[in-house]
């Protein structure tokens, strides 16, 4: 796993920041040990030396379990404990400083003995330990940057020690791991994957990709308004591969042209079968913003999507935010020309890219797909839901819908169900993408004139429900149990 952006970004502007402390104020007061700008001059005096110093950067695993459960003092008394047990190990030369909360790092002159020494800092760490007569057991992961290989300057090692940890972090803990070893595994996953990438032309021409449907309901009644089409690879040895494993290489070396084609000819295919069983929903579509770029794409796309004297009426395209409200002529008269035809235009992974919402205004997109990030936030914080429902108001002002991505459990659904002025939503509670058979009931369900019915999806009244479980009452009343979830 890379360091995300945001946390080599800051590690890098905070270093500089502390570098640039004045020296004397230099001492962390809680363990006593160096700070960050301390330890950063130090480190780059040896490398303007030409040493090949090595740096450990360590961080707590659970520390914020103590803190929680025990109380701030007693975190600060652990940490003074595992910093006086590192200090201890130091030889001639090397130094220890606190980066911050319960993260250190050590500079060592020469790489040599830095292997050994992580495996005396873990064992040092998680030996068990009194702390206010509690018998405790923190873990710690480990990152190591050696210059010259991980990084020329101070700046550059700390950030490649960081997402060194980082990685031990992910893979569980008391890890540790050489960042020179997380730059090969990268290089390594990246070579498979270009390699994947490489046959997906002959892929395409043995049959091999897949459409899955994933349903986007209303609210209210959990009724399908429309389906989603997902590309999926049937890799003859893989098995299932999805778009994240196979797509992104795809836009960077041209051939996801070759995929966007292909979806809107089997999205094509699928809406003619439908039509044969007197199935007509509306259906979306991603395309990327390569084929959305591409000079004369428009066209054959619409002949594609219209071939069997299909209407335009019922399909929507889907473009990711970030792309398509960026100031972007050939983008901005794709879009027109899809609207123009008929076409609704959808803004995917809305809010995720921050975009400016000023150009919401010049873009002729009519539906809005909220980033699943902003339901994920709800869980965890109450104060999102204002965030989430300012949207909801800012999109209904702009007279456009919105569709909220992954709602995963009952709790999101409740409180989405409160608004009361919400479009759709999708998630793998309301129906996981699937090939279109397995969907076929439901769109029967769905269709108008079963929805004329009132209620057609609805529960029937709450009966004597005493016996249930408080979570399958919730599942009822929410309509869930008579989804046929799963696939
Ligand atoms: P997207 O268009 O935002 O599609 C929604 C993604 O969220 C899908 O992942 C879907 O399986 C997943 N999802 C749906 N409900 C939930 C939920 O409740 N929880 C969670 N955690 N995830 C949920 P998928 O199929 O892996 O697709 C990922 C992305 O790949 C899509 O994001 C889209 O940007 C791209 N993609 C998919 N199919 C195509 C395609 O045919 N052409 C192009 N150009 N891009 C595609
Ligand atoms: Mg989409
Ligand atoms: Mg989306």
């Amino acid at each position: 796993m890379r360091t995300p952006p945001m946390r080599r970004g800051a590690a890098r502007a905070l270093s500089a920041l502390a570098a640039s402390l004045d020296p004397t104020t230099d001492g962390d007061q809680l363990t006593g040990l160096a700070t960050r700008g301390t330890l950063m001059r130090h480190l780059q005096r040896l490398l303007e030396r030409g040493e090949h110093p090595a740096i450990l950067y360590v961080d707590l695993d659970d520390f914020k379990l103590v803190n929680d459960t025990l109380g701030h003092a007693a975190g600060d008394e652990l940490l003074r404990h595992v910093a006086g047990e590192m200090a201890r190990l130091l030889g001639p030369g090397d130094m220890i400083a606190r980066q911050g909360g319960d993260e250190f790092a050590l500079v060592l002159p020469s790489a040599r003995d830095a292997g050994a020494l992580a495996h005396r800092l873990r064992t040092a760490i998680t030996a068990p330990v009194f702390v206010r007569g509690v018998q405790m057991q923190v873990g710690g992961s480990i990152g190591i940057a050696v210059a010259p290989g991980d990084g020329l300057d101070a700046g550059s090692l700390l950030e490649a020690a960081d997402g060194a940890m980082y990685e031990a972090k992910a893979s569980g803990r008391d890890q540790i791991r050489r960042a020179a070893d997380s730059v090969s595994r990268d290089r390594q996953r990246d070579r498979a994957a270009l390699t994947l990438t490489a046959s997906l032309p002959a892929a395409i021409s043995r049959d091999e990709l897949r459409l899955h449907w994933q349903p986007i309901v209303e609210v209210d009644g959990l009724t399908i308004i429309g389906l989603e089409a997902l590309v999926r690879w049937e890799h003859p040895e893989r098995g299932l591969l999805y778009p994240g494993e196979f797509l992104p290489f795809a836009e960077t070396s041209g051939m996801i042209h070759a995929v966007d084609e292909w979806v809107a000819s089997a999205v094509t295919r699928q809406r003619v079968e439908w039509r044969t069983r007197g199935l007509d929903p509306y259906v979306g579509f991603n395309l990327s913003p390569q084929f959305a770029r591409l000079p004369g794409s428009l066209g054959p796309l619409l002949e594609r999507l219209t071939s069997g004297g299909l209407s335009l009426e019922r399909v929507t395209v889907e473009l990711t935010e970030s792309v398509a409200l960026r100031e972007d002529r050939r983008l901005f008269s794709f879009l027109h020309g899809l609207a123009d035809a008929g076409v609704t235009v959808s803004l995917d992974d809305f809010g995720r890219a921050y975009s400016s919402l000023d150009r919401l205004r010049d873009v002729p997109a009519k539906w809005i797909k909220l980033d699943r990030a902003f339901l994920d936030r709800v869980q965890a914080d109450a104060s999102a839901t204002d965030v989430l429902f300012a949207i909801l108001e800012l999109v209904q002002a702009l007279k456009l819908k919105l569709v909220v991505e992954g709602v995963e459990n009952p709790e999101q659904l409740e409180v989405l169900r409160s608004h009361g002025a919400l479009t759709g939503a999708q998630g793998y509670l309301l129906g996981r993408p699937a090939p279109a058979a397995a969907l076929e009931q439901r769109l029967r369900e769905s269709s108008p004139s079963r929805l004329q019915a009132p209620g057609a999806l609805r529960l029937p009244a709450e009966a004597d429900r005493s016996s249930l479980q408080p979570g399958q009452r919730q599942r009822e009343r929410l309509g869930l149990d008579r989804l046929p979830l799963g696939g």
